[in-house]
């Protein structure tokens, strides 16, 4: 005896989250002042990166700014400690010398769309992955066109 093959349900498809991964918090660090400094920062330079340390950027400053970097990737308010906006934060180096205003762009995890940030939050739709489970910040334009698929690493 045969059994009728069942198809699978079109509107369940698997999203494969590792195929599509946009990395989902930026940073833009602009010197806005400078002074005496052996790394050889100019006001106006500026420097945007995710994970991979940006090229010629001060490793003093890098690390004295670290901890400010790790807040906003989880999403801290940079207002707490005294920002006006919730998502940027201005650092000075170690030798007093330089000042960097750290901004951190949050962004859709699917498409990489820069999400705006309000007093609020990062204004974004959510989606879940299940395998393994976390939230996925994203654009309206991706949460309509995958709000309804198993989405999986
Ligand atoms: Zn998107």
């Amino acid at each position: 005896m045969f059994l009728p093959t069942r198809r699978q349900s079109p509107d369940k498809s698997l999203l494969r989250l590792r195929d599509n991964w946009a990395e989902p918090v930026n940073f833009c660090v602009k010197v806005t002042d400078d002074g005496n400094c052996r790394a050889g920062h100019k006001k106006g330079q500026t420097y945007e990166f995710s994970w991979g340390s940006p090229k010629s950027l001060c490793t003093e400053s890098l690390v004295g700014m670290y901890p400010v970097l790790h807040s906003l990737r989880v999403f801290g308010d940079m207002r707490e400690l005294g920002s006006s906006k919730r998502n940027v934060r201005v650092y000075n180096c170690p030798s007093r010398e330089i000042k960097f205003e750290i901004t951190a762009l949050y962004r859709c995890n699917l498409c990489g769309t820069t999400l705006p940030v309000s007093d609020v939050g990062v204004e974004s739709h959510q989606l879940m992955c299940t395998k393994p489970s976390f939230p996925l910040r994203v654009c309206e334009s991706c949460y309509s066109k995958h709000e309804d698929k198993t989405i999986e690493w």
